[in-house]
């Protein structure tokens, strides 16, 4: 008798400069267990990201199209750009057993827990928001005034904390713990009682 077999949808939302893209590679370091969706975007790429890597970069007629055709499993406007989750082998990964993280701002995360109710929503949040601020600054890849676009949304973002299942608390320099916090977030929600119920049927058939 087990417990389900059956990989979680993990989606993390933060502000920008809250340095989800660094806890996220500590989880996907840490476990095999888990895999991140490559969303798309009409957004120029950073310095030093790959196409395919951190995002699949597309035109705006592009990621349109991909709207048109029902590849997107959700999207959203941020910043003035099209974000969004590819509906392509994000199931077949959960069937594998695999905890699929989605890293999407707060429009799409919502828009996920309604198609997917049994996704766990966790917001990752910086210690205030001075920290916020310096880690955006400090990044020197965002111009002026897309750091202004960015710190309006997060204090929206923040606003909206109480729609998400979990907070975890992305304290300076300690990615390790904020990585390690979510890790047993998903390992609690794997014993939820919801998500097992073959339980009784396995008891008797064992
Ligand atoms: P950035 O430009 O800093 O890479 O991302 C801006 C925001 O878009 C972040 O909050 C990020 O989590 C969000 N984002 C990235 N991919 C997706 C996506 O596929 N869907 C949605 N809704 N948001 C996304």
């Amino acid at each position: 008798m087990d417990l389900t077999d059956k990989g979680i949808l993990l989606v993390i939302s933060g502000p920008a400069g809250t340095g989800k893209g660094t806890v996220v590679s500590n989880i996907l370091a840490r476990s095999d267990d888990y895999a991140l969706s490559v969303s798309a975007t009409t957004r120029a790429p950073r310095k030093g990201e790959v196409d395919g890597v951190q995002y699949h970069f597309v035109t705006r007629a592009q990621f349109e199209q991909k709207i048109e055709d029902g590849q997107m499993l959700e999207y959203a406007e941020y910043v003035g750009n099209y974000y969004g989750t590819p509906r392509e082998r994000v199931d077949a990964m959960l069937e594998e057993g695999i905890n699929v993280i989605l890293e999407i701002e707060v429009v799409g995360a919502m828009k996920i827990k309604k198609l997917v109710p049994d996704a766990v929503t966790v917001l990752l949040l910086p210690p205030d928001y001075k920290t916020l601020e310096a880690r955006l600054r400090g990044r020197g890849t965002n111009t002026e005034d897309d750091i202004l676009k960015r710190l309006e949304q997060a204090k929206r973002e923040v606003g909206n904390f109480a729609s998400y299942d979990y907070i975890v608390i992305n304290e300076d320099g300690a990615s390790d713990e904020a990585a390690l916090q979510i890790i047993s977030i998903v390992d609690a929600e794997k014993h939820r009682t919801a998500r097992n119920l073959h339980i009784p049927v396995d008891f008797m058939a064992d």
